[in-house]
């Protein structure tokens, strides 16, 4: 697909024209991935955070969160329910911290866990050096979550603050060296960003296969008041259309790259109860019910009206099982999940 027909496939097609599509990547998602949907159980062990980007609501100056910090027995609680869940793995997300203590305790958990359980795990810990992932990957952990956001330097640096800790090329650099550690490796951008277009769009879909990724998770950039990007609310398109749009994205991905893990992410939840599911229908199939315990849960709000705050790990994942029960979609139980992609490579 050239980019220009990209950029017509996301510009509205209209519903007719994306339920085809919907329809042609879950068809292309059945032959080369198969139709199994796999859960990771997802635990949010952090909300301290170095940085600060301009739309997170955990960025290091919002004042009005509550800071907190998983106990390592927190934390493996959550991986022995995902266990007897039946879930193949676990992915440990989190604020962006280069603390020896944090690595440490990364690295010590991660040994733990593979010492206890049979899980695949994945990190989204943000930027670290070489070091540190080559640390975090021998302990044990075997892929790893960075969004580039957006691949256009020019909006990439419209969201960051204008200083080093928000470099573009520190970004770029850090999923290259993921590479070389030897983790698979997943990206992803928000989609429905202030100032950004469908060629911004376009580009990134490219970029995906340019870097050759294995998985992706994208999802619909949702306002937080707690944040600078804020005032920019108004040139926003109305929510829904960034569901739509987001799922024409995942679509279009699995036409261009068959055989990568894409997720169904849980901001499509936050704006339509179903909306994991439909991007699932539209060619996703990873899924990460939220595993954070309910009490610490509501801290971690990256963006307003999180669906799922209110409940415990049990509740959200029989939900999100149920509901992909009733859709007939397989469940790939007891499987790590891995990219087929990578495993090509
Ligand atoms: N600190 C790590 C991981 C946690 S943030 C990191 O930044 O990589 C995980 C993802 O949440 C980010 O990559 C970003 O794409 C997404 N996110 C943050 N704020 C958001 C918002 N307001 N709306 C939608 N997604 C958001
Ligand atoms: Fe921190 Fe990640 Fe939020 Fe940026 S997106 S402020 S790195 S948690």
């Amino acid at each position: 697909m050239t980019r220009e027909e990209l950029i017509s496939a996301l510009e509205d097609p209209g519903p007719e024209n994306a339920a085809v599509l919907y329809a042609k990547a879950y068809e292309v998602k059945k032959k080369t991935v198969g139709e199994s949907v796999y859960l990771r159980g997802l635990v949010e062990i952090s909300n301290i955070c170095r940085k600060n980007c301009l739309y997170c609501g955990i960025r290091r100056d919002n004042g009005n969160t509550r800071r907190y910090e998983l106990e390592p027995e927190e934390v493996l609680r959550a991986a022995e329910f995902a266990y007897n869940g039946g879930y193949g793995s676990l992915v440990i997300q989190g604020g962006e911290r280069t603390d020896r203590r944090f690595i440490d305790k990364i690295t010590s958990l991660l040994a733990e866990i593979k010492r206890r359980w049979p899980l695949g795990i994945t990190l989204s810990l943000g930027e670290q050096s070489k070091e540190v992932y080559r640390e975090w990957f021998e302990a044990g952990a075997h892929r790893y979550l960075l969004r580039i956001e957006s691949s256009t330097k020019e909006l990439y640096e419209k969201i960051h603050p204008a200083d080093a800790l928000h470099s573009y090329e520190t970004r770029l650099e850090a999923l290259v060296n993921l590479r070389g550690c030897g983790y698979q490796v997943g990206t992803g951008v928000m989609i429905g960003l202030p100032f950004q277009t469908a060629a911004h769009l376009a580009d990134d879909l490219l970029f995906f296969k340019r870097m050759d990724i294995d998985m992706c998770g994208m999802g619909p950039y949702l306002e937080h008041s707690g944040t600078p990007l804020y005032e920019y609310r108004d040139r926003l398109m109305p929510k829904y259309d960034r569901l739509e749009l987001s799922l024409r994205m995942v679509a279009l991905l699995r036409l261009l790259m068959p055989d990568i893990n894409i997720a169904a992410t849980t901001a499509m939840q936050a704006i339509a109860p179903d909306g994991r599911e439909r991007a699932i229908m539209a060619g996703a199939n990873v899924l990460m019910p939220n595993l954070t315990l309910s009490d610490v849960r509501e801290e971690y709000q990256i963006y307003q009206n999180k669906p799922g705050v209110g409940e415990d790990a049990a509740i959200s994942s029989s939900m999100t099982e149920k509901r992909l029960r009733d859709m007939k979609i397989p469940i790939g139980y007891g499987r790590w999940g891995d990219s087929l992609h990578f495993s090509k490579r």
